[in-house]
């Protein structure tokens, strides 16, 4: 069993994403801040996966963190993502995140910063990892 439901090489995903796309989800890079689509997008729906398709997260969660990237406090459902140590920074531990279902990076999570949400979590998110579907939410 693959450690992903969707599993394909680097030669597929180049064929299939962006060249920006394929350096943020599947080399770990991080768009430039305030230049995402979806960092002051405030519509009701669901962001899915730019890569795979899975939906990630819903618009209810997403807040106005200010930080430049869009920022959600929690996930669609906690099985959607996974959560890995990432220490590529001496000094400055971080948790990345990323799809469960194709592995692609998405952000990092951050915690205990203070924003007045459910969770005091902040899932740092580039846009260019997400699409969006506008949809009514209950
Ligand atoms: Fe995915």
């Amino acid at each position: 069993m693959s450690e992903h439901p969707v599993e394909k090489t680097d030669e597929q995903w180049r064929a299939e994403l962006t060249p920006q796309e394929f350096r943020v989800l599947r080399r770990a890079g991080t768009e430039a801040p305030f230049t995402g689509e979806f960092t002051d997008h405030f519509a009701e729906g669901v962001y899915s996966c730019r890569a795979c398709g899975a939906e990630l997260f819903r618009s209810r969660t997403k807040f106005a963190s200010h930080c430049g990237w869009p920022s959600f406090y929690s996930p669609l459902a906690a099985d959607r993502v996974r959560h890995l140590s990432d220490t590529s920074i001496p000094g400055r531990p971080r948790t990345e995140v990323r799809c469960a279902s194709c592995g692609s990076h998405l952000g990092h999570v951050f915690e205990g910063e203070g924003y007045d949400t459910p969770t005091d979590q902040r899932y740092c998110i580039n846009s260019v990892c997400l699409d969006f579907t506008s949809s009514r939410e209950d």
